[in-house]
């Protein structure tokens, strides 16, 4: 039995049994892991807070061998999250964050990875109420650019020839982002970009919200990201969060 002591964060968490919770963590050094945390309903004493959505912390996990969950032993918070329970915009965002970290993030060890999640759930704790969207966009973009899939916004996502700044541009989830205008011809279906939204998107790849955007602009990115999230995931299952948070329903 291996025992690892990691930085982590709670993304997910749901009763099993009658005293134990599973969680689903994200951890610098195993990337994102199930652990069973035994007892935790039994006696508050044993994981205090550190079992609440998006607390981050130091976990102690045990792993066996050829098995998928993995034991807590311990879980020492570092840092609550409570700002994003008292506002329902930055806990959907925070949930659609979380969801989009646990679908597309392996059990590897990724340090930028962790970094750029705890970067987006502090950014999010911060943000105004009018805010959240537009920092939630940022969010999930940026880590779409750390797993290494970002959409070509400057270049052809074909020829990779370089695209005038500040035009519109053909936008193809297949192809990978945005398309010159020969591509864009042989291209089956995209979206046009007008420019402001290519600018958006530039600066959401870096994690840069920028000023909020307003509700046309915010439904045309949130639609966008949902189609290009959907391009890029294997499994054909629904990113519930990422719904919810579109619909804004709550
Ligand atoms: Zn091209």
């Amino acid at each position: 039995m291996a025992i690892l002591a990691t930085d982590a964060i709670v993304l997910h968490s749901f009763n099993y049994l009658e005293s134990s919770r599973i969680l689903r963590l994200v951890t610098r050094d195993g990337g994102v892991r199930s652990v069973l945390a035994k007892g935790a309903r039994r006696s508050a004493r044993r994981f205090g807070s550190a079992l609440d959505l998006f607390a981050q912390g130091i976990a102690q996990l045990y792993a066996k061998p050829g098995r998928d969950l993995d034991t807590l032993s311990g879980f020492d918070v570092v840092r609550a999250r409570p700002m994003l329970a008292e506002d329902m915009g930055r806990f959907a965002g925070a949930s659609a964050i979380a969801e989009i970290t646990l679908r597309f993030v392996r059990d590897a060890a990724d340090n930028g990875l962790f970094d750029v999640v705890v970067e987006a759930l502090d950014a999010l704790a911060a943000a105004a109420s009018d805010e959240a969207l537009t920092a939630t966009l940022a969010s999930a973009w940026r880590i779409v650019a750390e797993l290494g899939f970002a959409p070509a916004v400057d270049i052809c996502g074909e020829c990779q020839d370089a695209l005038p700044t500040d035009a519109a541009v053909l936008f193809s989830h297949r192809a990978g982002g945005a398309l010159c205008q020969r591509c864009g011809r042989l291209a089956p279906a995209g979206r046009v970009l007008p420019p402001e939204a290519r600018d958006a998107l530039r600066r959401f790849l870096v994690g840069d919200a920028g000023a909020p955007l307003d509700d046309g602009a915010t439904r045309a990115h949130q639609r966008l990201l949902r189609e290009f999230l959907a391009e890029h995931l294997t499994d054909g299952r629904p990113l519930r969060a990422l719904e919810m948070w579109e619909e804004q329903r709550w």
